[in-house]
Order: C-alpha cells, then sequence, then structure tokens
C-alpha cells in the first residue's frame, strides 16, 4: 500500500533541503516526480540525476499563472498529477516592533499565499481525476509560538487552518489535504540555529531523511483513511 509506482507528484521547493530529500524518497519509492523551484540549476541537476520519471519546472509560488504552468508541465510530461507537496518556504525574524511591512508580506506570501495558489490550482485536476492527496508543509511553529518569528508562524498556522477547511470541503471529491509539522531539521534554513539548548527527547535534530516517510505515507494509499490531520516529526521537541 506504500508503493507509488504509477503516481506523479509535484514537490515544490524540491531542489534543496527538505524539498530535495522528498523528491528522493518520492520517486525511490516508484512515483515519477515534478520539481518545481526557483533554483533552476539546482532543480535541473536533481531532475537529471534521477533520471526517468523526475523533471524539473521553474516555478515561483507566489505567481499564479506560474502555477498553471507548472501543472500544465508536469501534466504534459506524465500524463496526471495525483499528489501536490507544498513545501516551499522562506523564514525570516524580528522583534514584533521591528518586523517590517516588507518582512511580513514576503514570508505570508511565500508560505501561506504560495500554498493557497497551489491548492487552488491543483484541486479542479485532482476533481477530474476522482481524487488527489496535497501535502501541506508547515512546521512546529504551526502549531504553537515563537520568539522573534511571528510572520512565519502566522504563515504556518494558516497553512494548518487552510489544510482544515480544504479537507472538510473536498473529502467528497476523494482529495485528502494533511499538514506535516517538522521540528529542527538540518537545512540551509537552519544553519543558524544552535540545538544545543534545545531539549528534543530524541536527544537530536532531525535530517531531511526523517521526514520522508510521512510525505511517502501521505502520498501513499496507505493513508487513504487519513484527511485534515496534522502530523508532527520533531523528535518529541514540542511534546
Ligand atoms: P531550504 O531553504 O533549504 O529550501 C527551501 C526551498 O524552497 C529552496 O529550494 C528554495 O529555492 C525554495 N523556494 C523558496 N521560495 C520559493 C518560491 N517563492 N517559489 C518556489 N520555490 C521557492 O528550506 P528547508 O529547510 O528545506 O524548508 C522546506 C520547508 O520546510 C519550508 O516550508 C520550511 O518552512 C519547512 N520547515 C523547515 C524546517 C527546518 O527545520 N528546516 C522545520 C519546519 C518546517
Amino acid at each position: 500500500a506504500f508503493s507509488l509506482t504509477g503516481k506523479t507528484v509535484l514537490v515544490t521547493g524540491g531542489a534543496r533541503g527538505l524539498g530535495a530529500a522528498y523528491v528522493r524518497a518520492l520517486h525511490a519509492e516508484g512515483a515519477a516526480v515534478m520539481i518545481a523551484d526557483l533554483l533552476e540549476a539546482e532543480g535541473a541537476a536533481l531532475a537529471a540525476e534521477l533520471g526517468e520519471r523526475a523533471r524539473f519546472t521553474p516555478l515561483d509560488v507566489t505567481d499564479e499563472e506560474g502555477w498553471d504552468a507548472a501543472i500544465a508541465d508536469t501534466v504534459a510530461a506524465f500524463g496526471a498529477l495525483d499528489v501536490l507537496v507544498n513545501n516551499a518556504g522562506i523564514v525570516n525574524a524580528a522583534p514584533i516592533e521591528h518586523l517590517s511591512t516588507a518582512k511580513w508580506d514576503t514570508v505570508i506570501a511565500v508560505n501561506l499565499t504560495g500554498t493557497f495558489f497551489g491548492c487552488r490550482a491543483v484541486v479542479p485536476v485532482m476533481k477530474a481525476a476522482g481524487g488527489g492527496s496535497i501535502i501541506n508543509i508547515s512546521s512546529v511553529e504551526g502549531i504553537r509560538g515563537s520568539r522573534g518569528l511571528h510572520g512565519y508562524t502566522a504563515a504556518k498556522f494558516g497553512v494548518r487552518g487552510l489544510t482544515k477547511s480544504m479537507a472538510v470541503e473536498l473529502g467528497a471529491s476523494g482529495i485528502r489535504v494533511n499538514s506535516v509539522h517538522p521540528g529542527l531539521i538540518l537545512t540551509d534554513m537552519t544553519t543558524r540555529i544552535d540545538p544545543a539548548h534545545l531539549d528534543i527527547p530524541l536527544g537530536r535534530p532531525g535530517t531531511p531523511e526523517d521526514v520522508t516517510g510521512t510525505i511517502v505515507f501521505l502520498a501513499s494509499d496507505a493513508s487513504r483513511f487519513t484527511t485534515g490531520a496534522e502530523f508532527v516529526v520533531d523528535g518529541g521537541m514540542i511534546t
């Protein structure tokens, strides 16, 4: 039930970090994978390395028309689009009284509005196919508050809420929508965080490969009765 053979997946922000790990894991389980990212060289190189069943399409998730092109590219390349992983994200930090409007707008645009654009664009394709799975990447910061991360937290709580209302509305169409909430995972995004002062019950920060099993599960038919759910993958950090 975990096999992804015959399924097509689009992963935003799939060129590096967690997204690239999702791409590799989904591909290894048999999926055809479209890597959608701003980073053209990295994305194209990953697609070339994986070879058959992997392609790259340039996408800025904040660009509405760009989404239509990326989805059309995917369907043209692989004939379907069964799973969308809304993973592209950025972080910025500032104390609330110093959080500029520009910083607020940017972090909301990429993490929340970009996820909304992706969901809205893919639903007609999934409805026509009789179903699908949408996996929205939030964060532990979509569940609790954190000093200095106000815009990021607002966006990631928003992704969690969007996920739940879509799950309610789309269940009858066979479309499942779930959110994933990683804890501290070592990537380019988190190089400035020192894990030493964090109390992580499993005793270490995560690697991108620590999150891939949850993504494969939600992409696969093994999760067929799961929608509107949130999956915390944090080594117990916010328990
Ligand atoms: P990363 O910075 O290593 O990778 C992010 C990817 O998204 C990059 O490839 C980047 O080019 C792409 N991207 C950024 N803006 C984009 C845009 N407008 N359009 C298309 N692509 C865009 O970060 P990461 O650590 O791999 O994070 C991936 C996701 O996981 C993000 O949504 C992040 O918020 C979330 N997350 C990360 C952690 C962590 O500890 N690393 C924890 C919880 C949640």
